[in-house]
């Protein structure tokens, strides 16, 4: 384990006294030469890195006038400065969204607004030195663009898009992050973010077919590539191996057994994840996009459904039509895309699946809200659609189920810990730090109902998850898939 002290779990989250820059040396590995060409940015930080950062920034200010209107529309009410999870477990000041937005804003007021150009020190405008770079690069990879901060901002400010922005500027002057940029670069090359090549990956998935076999006498399949299927499945590739995912993807697949509708994975689109996102870059988020397009064509599907992953529903939801659309190629009387806990509820509303709840009385569960579908996207046709749907299906699997409290879940709820491209070992103290919040919300429900696991549906969250959970005595399968107490529940038998 990394050389720090975990926190210790209050019995309610405390708003810690700031402590100035305790949380400085924190940074990622920067990108090597390579990783970067792949990307098209440049492989080391560029002679006039200044002018070149300078002029971006103003450049997507214009792009993005969200970006604009977030960087002059700040009040410093300071409603946001104690709902940040980095904030509240390291109790570094720059860690307040409001703080960390001033990273930028600073720079932005010198060079773009009158009053920061001719009367600076009023306005708290900068130059842009080698040390603010510093800071920008340690304190963006100190946000996980979950956006719990702009829910409390009476001004809507996302310092999600600023943090993005941030990152999109450190690129273009040849400072990019290692862990981002070079599975962006995995995801070109090979097609999935572990660079799983097709007959390891086609390997993969019959292992599968015989495991599920065994243990169930039902013949399920795990198709890769299959021409006419009905729905390509899309999802991260954290499902093909790790755990708790791969329970996750035995759900799936058994789920899609029963539904009776045929479908397959294709090796040319085996990652829902979109670390584009992360960057703040449009134009490699729209690449990673059209591999999705590319395959649905290819395989000749009529539907598109999309596996457990947080930030991939974000893209997916909000940006795979604008991207990579238009999709009128495919079947116009399902959603585009459709999410897999939206398949598996509307089989269960219409008692097509066979569920034995007693099959999970072996747990008391709760849920976990991952960030970018809470907070960045909906499911089904009903305004909370994201909130109630995996919860109907939870209930739906189990006979004991029991919600963290309202403060940290649904909207509110906290991040991981891991998101936004933070889920690297080389900044394992930061993620262990700032899973303090829910660590402490999750303590609650184990003491007062003796909740046993905690599921998601965010393939980053389970990852981290299971990394942090023993920095504060949990056991790691703590963590579940939602699709994983679905497959235990299931009847496997003649469609109904
Ligand atoms: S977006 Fe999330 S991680 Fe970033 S500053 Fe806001 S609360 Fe913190
Ligand atoms: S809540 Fe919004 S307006 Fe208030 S300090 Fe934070 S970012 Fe600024």
């Amino acid at each position: 384990m990394a050389n720090f002290e975990t926190p210790e779990l209050k019995e309610y989250t405390v708003v810690p006294l700031p402590m100035p820059g305790v949380m400085a040396h924190s940074s990622p590995f920067v990108a090597k030469p390579d990783h970067q060409a792949q990307l098209g940015f440049p492989g080391e930080l560029v002679d006039n890195w200044q002018e070149v950062a300078i002029k971006k920034l103003g450049e997507l200010t214009q792009k993005y006038r969200s970006l604009q209107v977030y960087l002059d529309s700040c009040v410093k009410c300071g409603a946001c400065t104690d709902k940040c999870h980095y904030y509240l477990g390291t109790s570094d000041p720059k860690n307040m969204p409001v703080a960390r937005q001033d990273l930028l804003r600073k720079v932005y007021r010198r060079y773009y607004t009158f009053a920061g150009k001719y009367f600076p020190k009023l306005v708290g405008a900068e130059e842009l030195t080698k040390d603010v770079l510093d800071d920008w690069y340690a304190y963006y990879h100190q946000c996980s663009q979950c956006r719990r901060c702009s829910v409390f901002c009476p001004y809507g400010i996302d310092t999600a898009e600023i943090s993005m922005a941030a990152r999109e500027i450190m690129d273009a002057v040849g400072k990019g992050q290692k862990y981002c940029n070079e599975i962006i670069g995995k995801v070109f090359k090979i097609g999935n973010n572990l660079g799983l090549p097709e007959p390891a990956l086609r390997d993969t998935l019959s292992d599968l077919e015989e495991e599920v076999e065994d243990d169930t006498g039902v013949a399920v399949r795990f198709p890769l590539d299959e021409k006419g299927a009905e729905i390509l499945l899309v999802t991260p590739s954290a499902d093909f191996f790790a755990e708790p995912h791969v329970d996750g993807l035995i759900g799936y697949g058994k789920v899609f057994h029963q539904s009776g509708v045929s479908w397959t994975i294709s090796s040319h689109a085996s990652e829902a994840a979109n670390f584009g996102m992360f960057i703040g870059s449009y134009e490699n988020m729209r690449d990673v996009s059209m591999r999705i397009r590319e395959a649905a064509l290819e395989l000749g599907v009529k539907r598109i459904v999309f596996g457990e992953c947080g930030h991939a529903w974000r893209v997916a939801y909000s940006f795979l039509n604008t991207l990579a659309g238009p999709f009128d190629f495919l079947d116009p009387r399902y959603p585009v895309p459709q999410h897999i806990c939206e398949f598996t509820y509307d089989l269960i509303q219409r008692g097509a699946l066979k569920l034995d709840k007693s099959a999970n009385d072996d747990k008391v569960v709760t849920y976990h809200d991952s960030c970018n579908v809470a907070r960045a996207s909906r499911m089904g046709n009903m305004p909370g659609g994201q909130f109630f749907i995996p919860r109907a299906i939870l209930k739906a699997v189990c006979n004991n189920f029991h919600d963290m409290s309202p403060d940290t879940i649904h909207e509110n709820t906290y991040c991981c810990g891991g998101g936004g491209g933070l889920l690297t070992d080389d900044l394992m103290e930061l993620r262990v730090k700032g899973a303090l919040p829910r660590m402490e919300a999750l303590k609650r429900v184990v003491d007062e109902y003796g909740v046993t696991h905690m599921a998601a549906i965010c393939a980053i969250c389970k990852s981290q998850f299971t990394k942090v959970l023993p920095y504060y005595n949990f056991s790691m399968d703590t963590i579940v898939s939602v699709h994983q107490l679905v497959s235990e529940a299931i009847i496997l038998g003649d469609h109904q």
